[in-house]
């Protein structure tokens, strides 16, 4: 208690009780954040154009609708992941579909028609809801999740379906498949969209009939085909929390070993540079929402590397879309 600390964010240190030398430093430092910082804001709404005119679509990951809401002061250009999981972790009763519709709906209304990604639900592996009872497990991360998941257990994909229809309907809706890790398994989601449509026409409920729908590539197997699952879809997003995990064999919850799950590692690289390339060839986009997005130096290679869009927390947002126009530095 009343001991001087310095919380270095950037290296992950906590330097106590520091010597006149390291204050002054870290003071200067400090200062210099400030200023960039100040910058970066008043910089918000700039498009992030990079010196050699390649112009990237920076959008936000948001869980809420009060993120929603900031992502737009921080110069969101839409959402890039809204992770709906949220919604499922309220209670022990999963959210009816009105429920689901006026969250999505007062979402989409921040960003009007500006894009909107919303993944369906991503639950199993590390993220337990009480109000699905998930069978034990020996490999949860291996196990029934994400869409394995919702084909199972089709009344609950039904139900988030065609609540984000409706929310889509006169708005920008996107609608996006997590851990897609063959082409059958996405021709059953698309199965299943196509019925969620079907029960909303027979109820004569507006809603999107055709709305943009693409598939995170976070298993190999996805990014090994994405040449086979690019005309399928229209558009990609590379999920490289999960796509490091599961290419290094490394539990990313796993604290002895998380280290070991690295999305810069030549293998996860190779595999997204494949990935880019195959949408490419199909004319589809490709976004990237993982962690790595928001670390400048990997921002540097990936859109090196060709990127449509990248999707970052949105406090990130302006740090990166002025890093975009900036001339790179290793010492940024
Ligand atoms: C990812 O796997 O990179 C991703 C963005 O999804 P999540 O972190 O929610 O699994
Ligand atoms: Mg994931």
């Amino acid at each position: 208690s009343g001991t001087l600390v310095i919380i270095d964010g950037q290296s992950g240190e906590l330097i106590v009780d520091p010597d006149p030398e390291t204050l002054t430093e870290y003071q200067v430092r400090q200062k210099a954040r400030e200023k960039t910082r100040s910058r970066e804001i008043a910089e918000a709404q700039r498009p992030a154009v990079t010196l050699d005119g390649h112009q990237v679509e920076v959008v936000a990951n948001i869980g809420s609708v009060a993120e929603a809401e900031q992502a737009i002061k921080m110069g969101a250009e839409g959402v890039g992941l809204l992770r709906t999981e949220f919604l499922f972790l309220q209670g022990d009763t999963l959210p009816s579909e009105d429920e689901q519709y006026q969250i999505y709906r007062a979402i989409a209304d921040v960003f009007q028609q500006l894009p909107l990604i919303v993944r369906t639900l991503d639950v199993g592996g590390d993220k337990d809801i009480p109000s699905i009872d998930l069978a034990p497990e020996q490999n949860p991360m291996l196990g029934e999740r994400a869409i394995r998941l919702c084909l199972a257990r089709p009344e609950i994909f039904q139900t988030q379906l065609r609540a984000i229809l409706r929310a889509g309907d006169e708005r920008n809706v996107k609608i996006m498949f997590p851990l897609i890790g063959s082409e059958d398994e996405l021709q059953q989601a698309l199965g299943q969209l196509e019925q969620a449509k079907a029960d909303l026409r027979a109820r004569n409920l507006p809603h999107a009939e055709t709305p943009d729908v693409g598939i995170m590539i976070e298993v190999p197997s996805a990014a090994v085909l994405a040449d086979i699952l690019a005309p399928l879809v229209d558009f990609f997003s590379i999920g490289t929390n999960d796509l490091a995990q599961y290419t290094l064999a490394v539990d990313r919850t796993n604290e002895t070993v998380a280290h070991l799950a690295d999305p810069l590692h030549p293998a996860v690289i190779r595999l997204i540079h494949q990935v880019i390339e195959a949408a490419h060839r199909h004319d589809k986009w490709v976004g990237l929402c993982g962690e790595m997005a928001g670390d400048p130096q990997a921002a540097a290679l990936l859109l090196g590397l060709g990127l449509d869009a990248v999707s970052y927390t949105h406090l990130t947002l302006p740090t990166m879309r002025l890093r975009c126009r900036s001339r790179w530095s290793p010492y940024h």
